[in-house]
């Protein structure tokens, strides 16, 4: 399995997120969570039009699972899931590069940190974690994929066991360091506040499952 690397722009951002002094590195959970709602979305518009396609209410949802003794923190939805292909071309490179080109134009314009107020996207997960998973089964397929990276030397894509339609985005949360805890993002009281500030808006019911190993 050959390691995979990110397009250059892609890796900017990357780099940008692994070395963030940013002070507010709770908004990658804003960022996984609007991701995971986008998801089921896809979904519920897909079955509109689709009538072999019924959007059960109860069956969609996103669900956080900390694990504070394995440093785990995990993102799951029931939303229409990634094929290989598309994980190749959402997570390899920027979906939306021309809205980076936008951010890094106006942060140089205005002078100040604009990365609270724009979306940054999946890749904010690296400003919490040191290897980032992806599990995922796209809609109408039978096969199941992983997507791991460490940061910006690259990331694999291999074959992986997956039930049911949707995405698992498995967080290896970072040691702390003399300067850095990230303790915080595993704790489930901060996790719930991070939740009520960011992703009151979210249409789908958000479960928190606490994991005791
Ligand atoms: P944006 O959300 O602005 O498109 P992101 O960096 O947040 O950019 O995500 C990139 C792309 O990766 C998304 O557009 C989507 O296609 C895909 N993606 C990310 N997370 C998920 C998920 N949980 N389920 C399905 N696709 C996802
Ligand atoms: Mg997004």
């Amino acid at each position: 399995m050959a390691k995979k690397q990110f397009k250059a722009e892609s890796k900017r951002l990357l780099d940008m997120m692994i070395n963030s002094i940013y002070t507010q590195r709770e908004i990658f959970l804003r960022e996984l969570i609007s991701n995971a709602s986008d998801a089921i979305d896809k979904i519920y518009y897909k079955a509109l039009t689709d009538d072999n396609l019924v959007f059960n209410k109860d069956d969609y949802f996103i669900k956080i699972t900390p694990d504070k003794e394995k440093r785990i923190l995990t993102i799951s939805d029931t939303g229409i899931g990634m094929t290989k292909e598309e994980l190749e071309n959402n997570l390899g490179v920027i979906a939306k590069s021309g809205s980076l080109a936008f951010k890094t134009e106006n942060e140089a314009k205005d002078g100040h940190n604009i990365i609270g107020q724009f979306g940054v996207g999946f890749y904010s997960a690296f400003m919490v974690a040191d290897v980032v998973t992806v599990i995922t089964k796209a809609l109408g397929s039978d096969e199941a994929y992983k997507w791991e990276s460490k940061g910006s030397d690259g990331y694999t894509i291999t074959s992986a066991e997956k039930d049911s339609i949707g995405t698992d985005i498995i967080l290896k949360i970072k040691d702390n360091t003399e300067d850095d805890q990230y303790d915080e993002f595993l704790e489930e009281y901060r996790l719930r506040s991070i939740i009520k500030k960011y992703s009151d808006f979210i249409r789908y019911p958000i479960k928190m499952d606490v994991t005791t190993s």
